[in-house]
């Protein structure tokens, strides 16, 4: 591997990647494979080369928003299914931004699916596979010392500012942007945004027909899984 960057142990899987530590203590390997969870795992599979296409597609999402002064844990892409990057202390709070209704918005408030709300909302889950990842208030992680008040602020910020920026990008590719989730984690002291942005982890509808272009494909047995995913990187490619 390049720079003498290798993998050493594998100190983590996850249900879409594994990852390893490298000799730089302040770096790790991310590995993105093909296996495929939805409903907490109770679903299982696999969608060919995904792994492939969310490094791909992740490393131009994160290009984009380095630019547009969002700081990430991304390094570089170092091959087609690892990617080097900071190694983060991860703040156990999933944050969803929602533009659109869709899954379980739709499902908890009884509101019909491609309502279009006034506002982006953001929201935050507690990151707990026991738990089924429940929805709570900013309050609970300050409570529970999951993140500062501060940290929360920032995550707050950052999250409204990955929407517009991947919002702008997408429309002009002819993709809404309905909902998507983000994980946060502390560098150096530094708040960072980290994990992967991809099919997996956003919701993209065809902008001309709705047509799904994400993991709804599969969470709901639409078909043509691998065909949404590959489009998807063809419209981010530009
Ligand atoms: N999401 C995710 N991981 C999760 C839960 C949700 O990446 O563990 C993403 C999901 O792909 C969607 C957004 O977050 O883009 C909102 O998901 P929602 O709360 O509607 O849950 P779901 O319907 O996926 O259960």
């Amino acid at each position: 591997m390049d720079d003498g960057l290798q993998k050493l142990e594998m100190f983590y899987e996850g249900k879409a990647k594994k990852l390893y530590s490298t000799p730089d203590p302040d770096l790790v390997i991310a590995h993105f494979k093909d296996d495929a969870t939805a409903f907490n795992a109770k679903k299982r599979g696999t969608i060919e080369d995904k792994g492939v296409i969310n490094n791909r597609m992740s490393e131009l999402f994160f290009g984009i928003l380095e630019k547009a002064g969002v700081k990430t844990h991304f390094v570089r892409r170092l091959n087609d299914r690892d990617m080097l990057c900071k190694r983060l202390e991860i703040v156990p709070v999933e944050t969803v931004v929602r533009n659109i209704v869709a899954g379980s918005m739709a499902k908890r408030l009884g509101r019909e699916e491609g309502e279009e709300l006034k506002w982006p909302i953001v929201e935050y889950y507690y990151k707990s596979d026991p738990l089924d990842d429940p929805l709570i208030y900013a309050e609970h992680a300050l409570l529970f010392g999951w993140a500062t008040e501060a940290e929360l602020r920032t995550i707050h910020e950052l999250a409204l500012k990955v929407n517009e920026v991947l919002r702008r990008f997408l429309d002009e590719r002819g993709v809404i942007l309905v909902d998507f989730k983000l994980e946060f984690g502390r560098h150096k002291g530094e708040i960072l945004l980290g994990d992967e942005i991809c099919p997996d982890t956003c919701r993209f509808w065809d902008k001309a027909t709705r047509t799904k272009l994400d993991k709804d494909r599969f969470r709901r047995d639409l078909g043509d899984v691998e065909g949404a995913y590959q489009e998807m990187l063809r419209r981010v490619e530009g």
